[in-house]
Parts: structure tokens; sequence; C-alpha cells
């Protein structure tokens, strides 16, 4: 991002890159090693930066965070990005749930869940998504019957990123059946040690476990265990927008170390022929456009306007942009590259386009917001 930062902005810069540099271990970035150490070192690298005040800087300060501003979360998004350090263990957990948390929880909920989760310590998962129930949300079954001062609840989730490490599940509940689909929706904050739920690890296609299925039989949630109000999950779902309003500058600053690896990679020989010479000024550009991107949307959050649909122009930019660097990689630097990280990359790219909002949904989104291109039509049946 090249905005003017000022001297506050310079001194909290070259204290975090201080901080960073006194604190930060080897052997965080260990995609070779077991998963099951890399995580438990990520936790307790998450339990230095909760107790340095650095976990969730955008959090407020009563919840562990700084109510820091737009400037020093870019800030703090570039020196994380420069030293390669990790953000908190739980990041759809900071970055979403705990945002819900805030706006609608109840006290209880707030003093209960929020320090454990930004430490790390407790682990969360987002249960939204289903067999068939995925970009279409509003048509999840998993069911919920209210049984005195609790929930029976019975059905099956999937997709859910860390639900085989989780301690907590952000689970979106189908409550009543008889109204219009988005009314009938409530979402329960609950325990994943109750009985009754099975979570069974996915392996991804590049033999990581980033997610689980989950599958709830006869699992009892006590009532207080509803974030928001029962019937108002599509409000809990759509309506809360996270603290963090520069974290556009992250997605730009992934794509262009990924640009930066691949030019590293390719070294003086590969990189002066000239066919790849012009495959790599084309990646060089998409993360020119995504910088650009990004730093409009930033200026905008600076400004106080709310992001609004050009949040899908960035996913949609940087998901796809992310694909092709990947796949220039494998251009350059010749099929052995799949063998090694590019291949895992390229594997990896695949879900962008899906995870957090398809490419054809955002299409839609841009289509119909930004365009004002007519409605798609809604299928009949
Ligand atoms: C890396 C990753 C992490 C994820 N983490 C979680 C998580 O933690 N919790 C969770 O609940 N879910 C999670 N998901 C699931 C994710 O939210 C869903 O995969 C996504 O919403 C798409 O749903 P689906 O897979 O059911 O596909 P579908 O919705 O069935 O879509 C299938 C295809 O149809 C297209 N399509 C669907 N509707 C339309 C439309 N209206 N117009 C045009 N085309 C359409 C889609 O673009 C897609 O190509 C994750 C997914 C990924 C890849």
């Amino acid at each position: 991002m090249d905005l003017a930062f000022g001297p506050e902005g310079d001194e909290f810069r070259a204290t975090l890159r201080d901080w960073l540099a006194d604190n930060l271990p080897d052997g965080l970035d260990d995609s070779d090693g077991d998963p099951d150490e890399l995580f438990e070192r990520r936790r307790v690298w998450n339990a230095a930066l909760f107790d340095a005040g650095l976990a969730a800087i955008d959090w407020p300060s009563e919840f562990g965070g700084r109510d820091a501003s737009v400037l020093e979360q870019l800030i703090y998004n570039e020196e994380f990005a420069r030293s390669g350090a990790p953000g908190p263990v739980n990041a759809i957990g900071v970055a979403n749930i705990a945002p819900a948390i805030m706006t609608l929880g109840t006290d209880a909920q707030k003093r209960r869940l929020l320090e454990p989760m930004l430490r790390g310590d407790e682990i969360w998962s987002q249960g939204m998504s289903e067999p068939d129930a995925g970009s279409d949300l509003a048509s999840l079954s998993c069911r919920a019957t209210r049984d005195g001062d609790r929930f029976i609840v019975n059905g099956q989730k999937t997709w859910n990123s860390l639900g085989h490490r989780a301690d907590w599940c952000q689970l979106y509940v189908r409550t009543d059946p008889d109204v219009a689909k988005h009314e009938g929706i409530t979402c329960l904050l609950v325990d994943m040690r109750s009985p009754g739920i099975e979570v069974r690890p996915i392996t991804t296609i590049g033999g990581s476990l980033d997610f689980a299925e989950v599958f709830l039989t006869d699992v009892e949630v006590p009532v207080d265990a509803v974030l928001g109000e029962v019937g108002g999950g599509w409000h809990v779902a759509t309506r809360t927008l996270g603290f963090e309003r520069a974290g556009v500058a992250k997605l730009a600053l992934m794509l262009r170390e990924n640009y930066q690896r691949l030019l590293d990679d390719a070294g003086p020989s590969l990189r002066a022929d000239p066919i790849n010479r012009q495959r790599l000024v084309a990646r060089y550009i998409d993360s020119e456009i995504l910088r650009l991107l990004a730093q409009r949307t930033v200026s905008a959050a600076m400004h106080d306007r709310m992001p609004g649909a050009e949040a899908s122009v960035i996913k949609l930019a940087w998901s796809t942009m992310e694909q092709r660097v990947a796949e220039t990689a494998v251009d350059v630097l010749g099929i052995e590259a799949l063998l090694g990280p590019w291949g895992e990359r390229l594997a990896g790219s695949r879900s962008l386009t899906i995870a957090g909002g398809t490419t054809e949904v955002n299409k839609n989104i841009v289509g119909e917001r930004v365009l004002g291109l007519p409605r798609e039509p809604k299928a009949k049946g």
C-alpha cells in the first residue's frame, strides 16, 4: 500500500517490527512437519500475541484488542506479511464469529467465550454449509426443536474449517420450518464436546486435514446458547461486519508475496526467456490491479464508507489471480514444480473461488448490485 502513514504510524510500525524481531519463533510455517505439532506451535504463538495485545488489534480494547485505526491495521498487516508471522489460529472465529458475539451476544456469552477464542485456548468452527445448502444457505435443514430450556439438534454440516479441532461451533439451525426459509433459522453457540456430535475430518487434495463433516444426533443445546434472537439466524449471518477494515490489504499482500516467490524461484535465466517474461509481466499487472483495488477499499474504510459490493469485486479478482499465479509458476518452472510447494499452492488455490462465496455467486452480486443488471431468474419449484 502506498498510503501516507505519518510519524505515529512510523512509530507503531517500528514498535511492531522490533517486537516481531524479538519474539517470532522459527518453524511456524513448516508445512512438511506433523500438522498437530505445527498447530500446537501456532497456538503457543497465538497466546504470545494475545499477551502482548497483538492478537486482534482491530477488536475493541474491552475484549482484548486495541481499538486500532484503519491505518494501524494496515501497518499490522504489512508487518505481519513482511515477517511471515501467522495471525491467530481462530481466523474465522476472530474475524467473523467474535464480532457477531460482541454485537448480538449476551454479557455472559461475551465473558465466557471471547477471551479463550482470541488467545487460541478454545478453537472455533463455523457450521453453515450442509450437503444440500452451500451458496443457498437459507435452505439449510439441520433441525433444532425446542424442549423446555433446551434445543434438541439433529442434522449434518460439512466443510467446517477447523471442525476436527473445534471446541465450539457457531451453528446455524432451522428452528421453524413453517415460516419463510430466511426467517426460520437460528444461530447457536454449541459446545463441540456435547454428546451426540460426531466429527469426521475431510482430507483435501493437498493431503491436509483442513475441514470436517459434523453429524449431530439428538444433541442437547441450552437455550442460553442462542446468539441473537430465536429465528434471527439470518440476521446474524448477514448483518455482522468484522472490525478489521483493512483486511482486503492482506489479500493484495498475499498475492504480491506469491508473485515475488515465483520471481525468486524462476531466477535470472528463466526470467530472461521472452515467453516467461510476458507471463511474469501479466502476473505483475494482476498484483498491481489488486493493490489498487485494495487501496481504494481501504481508503473508503478510512473515510467511514462501509464496504459494499466492491468486496465481491476484490474476492473475485484475488481468487482468480491466486489461481493464475500458481498456474504460471508451473508454466515457467516446469512440471517438476508440481512436486513442491507450487503443487500444493496450485491444488489449494482451487478452493479460493469456492470458499466465502463462489465466483458465480459473486458475479451475480457484481452484476446486480454494481452494474445494475436484471436480477437472476429464480428457479421454479
Ligand atoms: C476452503 C473452504 C473453507 C470453507 N469453510 C467453511 C466453514 O468453515 N463453514 C462452512 O459452513 N462452510 C465452509 N465452506 C463451504 C463453502 O461455504 C461452500 O462450499 C460454498 O458456500 C459453496 O457451496 P457448495 O459447496 O454447497 O456449492 P453449491 O452452492 O452447491 O454450488 C455448486 C456450483 O453451483 C454454482 N451456483 C450455486 N448457486 C448459484 C447461483 N445462484 N447462480 C450461479 N451459480 C450458482 C456455484 O458457483 C458452484 O459452482 C468452505 C469451503 C471451502 C472451499
